[in-house]
């Protein structure tokens, strides 16, 4: 042990969503406290396999990065040249056991999580270490408002978005976001049992399938705070008329780094706010993406209020539905053949970059749950591994919303056509083309729907739907009125 830690008092500031210097009042509050007693701020990430187990390909390929750009961060505003983020692979209870027994601890500061083990775990630790009398705090670092801040008349929780998102703006707006810290007083200790980020085990395996990714994407502050500006000047204008299209790159591709806490909602909302100010005439846009901060809002609040968002459908009923459990459907549309262009081409997307545009991820889900008759939980468990953004609230609580099953979601009667989306939001197939280069060729009046093109034309593309590109899975006709019928067959049951 360092003579430094034996006598200088330590603050904990235990990064989890939220790998970010500004804006941050766990660690804000780290560094008052160790101005105030003399100490030092000990910055600690701890990969948790109780907690994390489930954490997705992509989220790891993510986490790793930012981790590496967080410490850099660190060390640079603290002035040292050596590593300044303290890294363990263990369960959370066990580390703070033995940094309490090894070092001198004075205060441990933290943002909230909203998922019901995560809450467990962490109330757990903040009584175990107040009981040895070492100051311990939470703070809202993730959201805009705490989800039991905003209640219904009745002073119950929201199950409907519209009048969450009222009651949230009726509030006070979020507080103006901090600075980063101009210093943070670190030392260069070595912990016992700390790790290297490469023996955390984040990066791809068995070989680097995210290339892909770090073309599309910059993890880390830096990165967060570069999207948002680009959004801010170059698309926030056109965002409430082109954000279904994902033939335009009009939407911020913020949820990987709000997922991650690289940038705050405050900073993005304020960001949005100010754009809103500046730009009058402009208050439609800036609403329509506040909106969409207000649906992330949203899915924490159901999250922190449901039993068990991932696995458990909110309306009971749906319990009961009749899904068919095809493992070879599922895997023609986790690889983006199931033969309707703009599903293969968001899950391609998907596959290729971490991402995908929010409309795709309606029809894809769409169709999966409701033509293909599968189960929301495998479209939820593929998305989680895939997606650079999966999120508990979000991902869940979307999936959810597709399967008809969840808070304010879609009627599961209500069920999307894939050829008309597709002819609705990639009018000329561009979108299409990108993803799919089997179809690259395929004249616009047929992208969505190759399977009604003249021979000629089928030939002229070079397309063949016996080699070169699937027939559909499934007739689109019989696959609705498929959906439909188990509809009646769940409520006929329950
Ligand atoms: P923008 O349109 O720029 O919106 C700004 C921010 O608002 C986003 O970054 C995101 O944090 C939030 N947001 C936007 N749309 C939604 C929404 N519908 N619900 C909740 N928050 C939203 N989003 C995730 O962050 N993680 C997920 O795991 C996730 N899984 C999804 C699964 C399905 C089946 C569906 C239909 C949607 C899912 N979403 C998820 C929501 C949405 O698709 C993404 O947040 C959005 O596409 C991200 O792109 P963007 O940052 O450009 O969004």
């Amino acid at each position: 042990m360092s003579a430094v830690s034996a006598v200088v008092p330590i603050a904990i500031i235990w990064f989890r969503n939220d790998l970010r210097l500004a804006d941050n009042p766990a660690l804000n509050a780290a560094v008052k406290w160790a101005e105030k007693n003399n100490g030092i701020v000990l910055p600690v990430f701890i990969l948790d396999p109780v907690i994390d187990p489930q954490l997705g390909g992509a989220t790891r390929w993510w986490l790793e990065k930012s981790l590496a750009r967080l410490d850099a961060a660190l060390s640079k505003t603290a002035g040292i040249n050596e590593k300044a983020l303290h890294l363990f692979k263990s369960d959370a209870p066990t580390v703070f056991d033995q940094l309490q027994a090894n070092y001198r601890i004075g205060a441990v500061f933290w943002n909230r999580l909203y998922d019901k083990a995560s809450i467990a775990r962490d109330t757990d630790i903040k009584s175990s270490l107040r009981d040895a009398d070492i100051e311990c705090d939470s703070f809202n670092g993730q959201l805009l408002y705490e989800p039991w801040e905003i209640k219904t008349g009745a002073g119950t929780d929201f199950k409907v978005f519209t009048p969450f998102w009222r009651a949230c703006q009726k509030l006070p707006p979020p507080v103006a976001p901090n600075k980063a810290p101009k210093s943070i007083p670190l030392c260069d200790l070595k912990l016992a049992r700390e790790i290297d980020l490469a023996a955390l085990d984040l990066s791809p395996k068995p070989f680097d399938w995210a290339t892909g990714f770090g073309k599309r994407f910059v993890p880390g502050e830096q990165g967060a705070l570069d999207q948002l500006h680009s959004f801010i000047d170059d698309r926030l204008d056109d965002y409430a008329d082109l954000r279904d299209r994902p033939d335009h790159l009009v939407t911020s591709e913020l949820s990987p780094h709000l997922r991650f806490g690289e940038i705050s909602p405050r900073q993005v909302w304020h960001a949005a706010n100010h754009y809103a100010d500046a730009h009058p005439g402009k208050g439609k846009t800036a609403s329509k993406f506040m909106a969409e901060l207000g649906w992330r809002e949203f899915s924490h609040h159901v999250l922190f209020h449901a039993k068990d968002l991932k696995s458990v459908p909110l309306q009971g009923k749906f319990t009961k539905f009749p899904w068919i459990d095809d493992p070879s459907t599922l895997q023609h549309w986790q690889r983006g053949q199931t033969g309707f262009p703009i599903v293969d081409a968001g899950m391609r997307e998907l596959w290729h970059t971490g991402y995908m545009h929010n409309r795709v991820r309606m029809i894809v889900g769409s169709i999966l749950v409701k033509h293909l008759l599968t189960d929301w939980r495998h479209g939820l468990a593929w998305f989680d591994d895939t997606l650079v953004d999966a999120c508990p609230a979000n991902n869940a609580f979307s999936w959810q919303w597709i399967g008809g099953c969840g808070a304010d979601a879609a009627p599961y009667f209500r069920i999307f056509n894939p050829v008309l989306q597709g002819e609705k939001f990639d009018p000329d197939g561009s979108y299409v083309r990108q993803w799919v280069p089997e179809l690259a060729d395929m004249p616009a009046r047929y992208i969505h729907k190759p399977w009604d093109a003249p021979a000629l034309i089928l030939k002229a593309a070079g397309v063949d739907p016996d080699r070169t590109y699937p027939h559909p899975l499934i007739d689109l006709k019989q696959g609705r009125e498929r959906a439909l019928n188990a509809y009646q067959e769940m409520k006929r049951v329950t």
